[in-house]
């Protein structure tokens, strides 16, 4: 198996020596574009162009006319559809029927992004969640049982973890799964109702299984032994759809988007069901009740449990990036054809893309879109690697786990951010539902909450950092892991800042010259800066930590008082980590045009990232003011020498015409020959 650097998406694949400055991009050209395309495709880029040639945008596109049922009507049916091809099989295991190609079927599910997301969200629920809890906590027994009918969706399921009473702790969950050794069956209960499952998609009207996540219970000699959180297969509705003895299902309702998707709640009154539905991949309950399991620690084997989810997370944040790419598309496409004003003298209207500031609203975001793609990409490639790896490397998959958590963060508020602005930017316009903005917007705006909220999720990144994987398996609030963070942390950090990966050895070969001096074009100098304050937020936080293992500090309240540095260390952390691998896929480029173009871009992406942090760098001497206010100047200019390159880098993209589907996204004319 091929793992990459620790903490670095692109690892060996950073060049030693980065372009200079970067090259004002000349003319682009149709291989400009198919070039920029291809870099944008990645190792599954023939995934890609299959879909572009097999998802027809009639069949799969939103309809903002349809009722709350009829949009789950037709997204059950884009199921079928789904079923019908074969770009689920791809995350299921070849003795199931599928092709073990996770890497593929991540990818596809990213491509659906650009359609409804409502089937998106639902397929990803079925086939993601639902299938991959299956497949990664179950065993063999559940596998030929079961994947071949997930796999056609003859049998739909969905995932039942959170609870009304707790979403983001889910170790707290209420509902149990007590042995009962007298009929060899776990009895599934909601002790209350703040154990009812809740939010859970599928659950109001198609799901006909679950895996629902309980407290595991057997009998002991004296007082009932409680295992922590497992999964169980449990069945609740029959063929014709009516719920099943002891299952209640109740509905959400309307929701601010992906109403296609029918998100429920459901309770469990002591239903019964065998002992081999346990998925018992990390735990398993024999005939007599006696419980095993491979990881003797409860804490490690939860988080173990829960980090083969990781698909999920990486699923969302591939789909937030596809819909973000979809609205600025749009944006884009608008802003070369709309005019307003006529510049004093003139008759000519202007466009509004050679407005200065919509050239900065919309570029930077263009931008950062192509440095997420990247870093979407080699985090797919990494999840790919580790997850079909033929020996399980637990280093390598705690580092997957941190870094699908962060770029997850990244991408869905970006999202958010981004389609928000390109709403804006088309003004009424893109208040209307024909233009596809306002559903992006309602459908994305939740993904910053599901598979894990965004805030709670840095904190995961940040724990990361400040411990190893290997040794801490603890939630950030409970004591007893807050004081043993507070005691490695010294060692830790020490040691990471000591071990530097190659990306950190092209920053060292940057010259340290006086602040006056120094090129902010210059890659080196860019990417030092966004690591030097990673590593400096790091090492404060470190310090910061370390006053929770003195005698008589409350651990507690000094995680608690940093909180805002935690998420400060984690956002610099996968901040940096994007950087890199939009630095590494221009140096992959080969095409001339494409790679200035993209060194542009990278440079337009930085260095608006420190522009929007550059109180951080005044107030830590990284900058000076002067300097700092000629970073404005930079992006301004970036965003000028992009401007005629718009239209190509949003055809870079990929996006066919046909899946944009909306009347203002129509090209530009051609310019009238002289
Ligand atoms: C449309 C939709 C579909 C969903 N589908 C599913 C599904 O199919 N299956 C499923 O199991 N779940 C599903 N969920 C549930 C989803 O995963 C949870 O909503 C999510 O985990 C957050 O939990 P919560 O809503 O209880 O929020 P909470 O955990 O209560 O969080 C509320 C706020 O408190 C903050 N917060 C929480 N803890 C901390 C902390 N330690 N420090 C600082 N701030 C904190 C959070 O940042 C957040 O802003 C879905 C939710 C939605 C809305």
């Amino acid at each position: 198996m091929t793992t990459t650097t620790p903490r670095s998406l692109v690892g060996a694949d950073v060049p030693a020596q980065a372009p200079p400055s970067t090259p004002e991009p000349a003319m682009t050209t149709s291989e400009t574009v198919a070039a920029l395309r291809a870099s944008l495709g990645g190792r599954w880029a023939h995934v890609r162009e299959r879909a572009r040639e097999e998802f027809d945008a009639d069949a799969l596109l939103p309809d903002p006319s349809l009722t709350l049922e009829e949009q789950r009507a037709r997204v059950a049916e884009q199921m079928q559809m789904l079923a019908a091809s074969d770009h689920a099989r791809g995350g299921f295991p070849v003795s199931a029927g599928g092709t073990n190609d996770v890497g593929a079927s991540v990818t596809a599910f990213e491509m659906l992004g650009h359609t409804d997301l409502s089937l998106l969200v639902k397929a990803g629920v079925h086939w993601g969640l639902f299938g991959g809890a299956v497949t990664n906590l179950g065993t063999e027994r559940h596998h030929r049982e079961y994947l071949p009918r997930i796999i056609s969706l003859e049998l739909p399921g969905c995932f039942a973890m959170t609870e009304t009473g707790h979403g983001s702790d889910v170790q707290s969950i209420g509902t149990t799964a007590t042995y009962d050794p007298d009929t060899d069956e776990f009895v599934i209960n909601t002790p209350d109702v703040a154990s009812r499952k809740d939010y859970i998609g599928g659950a109001a009207r198609d799901a006909r299984m679950a895996v629902v996540f309980a407290q595991l219970v057997t009998d002991g000699a004296d007082e009932p032994q409680h295992h922590g959180v497992h999964g169980l297969l449990v069945p609740l509705r029959d063929e014709r759809g009516a719920t099943l003895l002891g299952v209640t299902a109740e509905d959400c309702g309307p929701k601010m988007g992906l109403n296609g998707v029918d998100n429920g709640r459901l309770s469990f009154d002591h239903v019964r069901v065998p002992r081999t539905s346990l998925l018992n991949r990390y735990g398993d309950v024999d005939e007599r009740g006696t419980y095993t399991s491979p990881i003797d620690n409860p804490n490690r084997r939860f988080f173990t449990m829960l980090g083969t989810l990781v698909r999920g997370r990486i699923s969302v944040a591939g789909g937030a990036g596809a819909a973000t790419r979809t609205a600025l598309a749009i944006a884009l496409r608008y802003a070369e054809r709309r005019t307003q004003f006529a510049a004093p003298g003139s008759d000519a209207e202007v466009t509004l893309l050679d407005y200065r500031t919509h050239q900065r609203r919309l570029l930077p975001a263009l931008a950062t879109s192509y440095a997420l793609a990247y870093a979407q990409n080699d985090l797919v490639a990494m999840m790919h690697d580790v997850q079909t790896a033929e020996k399980v490397d637990e280093v390598a998959q705690r580092e997957l786990e941190a870094l699908a958590a962060g770029v997850k963060v990244l991408a869905t508020w970006h999202a958010t951010r981004t389609i928000q602005e390109c709403r804006e930017a088309c003004g009424g316009a893109g208040y209307l539902a024909e233009n596809r903005l306002p559903a992006l917007k309602a459908d994305t705006d939740v993904f910053t909450t599901f598979e894990g909220d965004n805030t709670v999720l840095l904190q995961l990144v940040a724990k990361g950092l400040l411990t190893s994987y290997r040794d801490a398996f603890g939630d950030l609030t409970s004591f007893g892991t807050m004081r043993f963070v507070a005691r490695q942390v010294a060692a830790t950090v020490a040691e990471r800042t000591s071990a530097r990966t190659l990306a950190m050895r092209l920053v060292d070969a940057a010259p340290r010259r006086r602040d006056d001096e120094v090129d902010l074009l210059d890659r080196p100098v860019q990417l030092r800066l966004l690591a030097d304050r990673e590593q400096h937020v790091l090492e404060g936080l470190a310090r910061r930590m370390r006053a929770a293992a003195r005698p008589g500090a409350d651990p507690f309240d000094v995680f608690n008082g940093a909180q805002d540095h935690v998420l400060e260390a984690a956002r610099a952390h996968v901040e940096r980590v994007v950087a890199e691998s939009f630095v590494a896929a221009v140096e992959r480029c080969t095409e001339p045009g494409a790679k200035a173009l993209l060194a542009q871009l990278c440079t337009l992406h930085v260095l608006h990232g420190i522009e929007r942090d550059r109180a951080w760098y005044i107030e830590h001497g990284r900058l000076t003011p002067a300097r700092s206010k000629s970073v404005t100047g930079l992006v301004n200019a970036a965003c000028e020498q992009l401007r005629p390159h718009a239209a190509q880098l949003v055809d870079g993209f990929g996006i066919p015409d046909s899946w944009l589907g909306a009347p203002i996204a129509v090209r530009p004319c051609p310019p009238s020959p002289p």
